[in-house]
C-alpha cells in the first residue's frame, strides 16, 4: 500500500463523447463501495479538460499538467475526441499530453470474458481469454514530422524497451501459469524491433521461471483467435498492442468491457486509468453505453492504491450482474449504463 491513510483524492476527467456518462457511473459505483465496506475514504474532483476546455482555451488541457495531477493519488480517465477535432489533434492533446510528462510508460491492459456474455470464438471457453497487454509508451517513442514527404519516425530507445520488458516479465512471473509472449515485426522492422527482440532475452535471464516466446504480429493475430488458451502476459510496442487489444477485446465479448491502467510503475507520478473504448459518438447521450470498461478500469485504479479488498469486490459484483444478465446492448442486452450501475451497487451492498 502506498496510501497508509487510505484516504484517497482521484482527479476525475471525464472529457468528451460517453466519456462522462461511464465515469459518472463509476464514481457512483466507487462511493457506493466506499460506504459500504468503510476501509477507505475516496474523493473524486471534476477536471474539466477535453474538447470543450480546448475550443475555449485552445489547448486541450491545463499548461501546468503535472503540477496539477500530482496534487491527487490517480486519474479516472473517460475518453476523448469530438466529430469536429481530428484524433490526433486530441488525442495528442489531452492524453499524451498526460502519460508523457507523468511518464505512465506502462500501459496494461487485461482482457477477460464475463460469465453470462459471449465470445465471437464459437470454440472458446470462458477460461481460454484471461490476458494482459502491455504497451510501451517510451517518453521518445514516437517522432512524426508533417513534412511533405511524410516520414514516421519511431525511436526505441534501450532505457525504454528495457523498463517494459521488466515490467511485463514481472507480471508474468506473478501469474499461475507464467507465460509471456514478446509481440514484434522484426522481420521487416529491422532495426528498432531488433532491438526489443534483443533485449527480451537479456531480460529474460533474470526471470528463469517464466516460459516465453516471441511472436511476429501478423502471426499473433491468428494464434489470438485459433488458439487464445496458449497466450496469458503480452508485450510489445505501443502501435502493434493498441491494435491487438482492439481485437482481444472483441474476442473477449465486446470493447465495452475492456479496461486500461496507465502506470508509472516507480510511483513517483500519480498513475490513470481509462476504459479502452473511444468517445463513441453513435451512441453518446443515449444512456445505453457500458459502463464495465470503466467500472472495471476503477477496479484497477483500488488495486494499484492499495485497495485490493475493494477492487475484488467490485470485480465480484460486475461478474454477478453480467451473469444475471443484466447487460447493455454491445454485450447482446437491452439494459441502459444507469441499469447496470443501480445492480452493481445492489450487488456490492449483497456481497459485502
Ligand atoms: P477512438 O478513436 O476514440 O478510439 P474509435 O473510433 O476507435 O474511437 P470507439 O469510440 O472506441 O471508436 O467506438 C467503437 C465502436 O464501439 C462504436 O460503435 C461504439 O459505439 C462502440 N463502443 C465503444 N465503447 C462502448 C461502450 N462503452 N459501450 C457500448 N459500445 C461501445
Ligand atoms: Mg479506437
Amino acid at each position: 500500500p502506498v496510501n497508509k491513510t487510505h484516504n484517497y483524492r482521484i482527479a476525475s476527467i471525464p472529457a468528451d463523447g460517453i466519456g462522462p456518462e461511464v465515469v459518472s457511473a463509476a464514481i457512483e459505483v466507487v462511493e457506493k463501495l466506499a460506504q459500504t465496506m468503510k476501509t477507505f475514504k475516496i474523493e473524486f474532483t471534476h477536471i474539466p479538460w477535453g474538447t470543450d476546455y480546448y475550443k475555449k482555451h485552445g489547448r486541450y488541457v491545463d499548461e501546468n499538467v503535472l503540477d496539477v495531477l500530482r496534487g491527487y493519488d490517480a486519474s479516472l480517465f473517460g475518453s476523448v475526441g469530438a466529430p469536429d477535432v481530428p484524433d490526433h489533434v486530441s488525442l495528442w492533446g489531452l492524453l499524451l499530453a498526460i502519460r508523457g510528462p507523468l511518464q505512465l510508460y506502462a500501459n496494461v491492459r487485461p482482457v477477460r470474458t464475463f460469465p453470462g456474455t459471449q465470445s465471437p470464438l464459437r470454440s472458446a471457453k470462458a477460461s481460454d481469454i484471461d490476458w494482459l497487454l502491455y504497451a510501451g509508451h517510451g517518453g521518445r517513442s514516437h517522432v512524426g514530422q508533417p513534412w511533405e514527404t511524410a516520414t514516421e519516425v519511431a525511436i526505441f530507445t534501450r532505457i525504454g524497451i528495457e523498463r517494459i520488458m521488466r515490467f511485463a516479465f514481472t507480471a508474468a512471473a506473478a501469474r499461475p501459469r507464467k507465460l509471456l509472449t514478446v509481440v514484434t515485426k522484426s522481420n521487416s522492422l529491422r532495426h528498432g524491433l531488433v532491438l526489443w527482440d534483443e533485449i527480451a532475452v537479456e531480460v529474460s535471464k533474470d526471470f528463469p521461471t517464466v516460459k516465453w516466446d516471441k511472436m511476429l504480429v501478423d502471426a499473433m493475430t491468428i494464434r489470438m483467435v485459433q488458439n487464445p488458451s496458449s497466450l496469458d502476459v503480452i508485450v510489445g510496442t505501443n502501435l502493434h498492442m493498441d491494435i491487438l487489444s482492439d481485437l482481444a477485446a472483441a474476442l473477449a465479448g465486446s470493447i465495452g468491457v475492456a479496461p486500461s491502467s496507465n502506470l508509472d510503475p516507480t510511483r513517483r507520478n500519480p498513475s490513470l486509468f481509462e476504459p479502452v473504448h473511444g468517445s463513441a459518438f453513435d451512441i453518446t447521450g443515449k444512456g445505453v453505453a457500458n459502463p464495465v470498461a470503466t467500472f472495471w478500469s476503477a477496479a484497477e485504479m483500488l488495486g494499484w492504491l492499495g485497495e485490493e479488498d475493494a477492487k475484488e469486490l467490485l470485480m465480484k459484483a460486475v461478474e454477478g450482474v453480467c451473469e444475471a444478465g443484466i447487460l447493455t446492448k454491445d454485450l447482446g442486452g437491452a439494459a441502459m449504463t444507469k441499469d447496470v450501475t443501480k445492480a452493481v451497487c445492489e450487488e456490492i451492498e449483497r456481497l459485502h
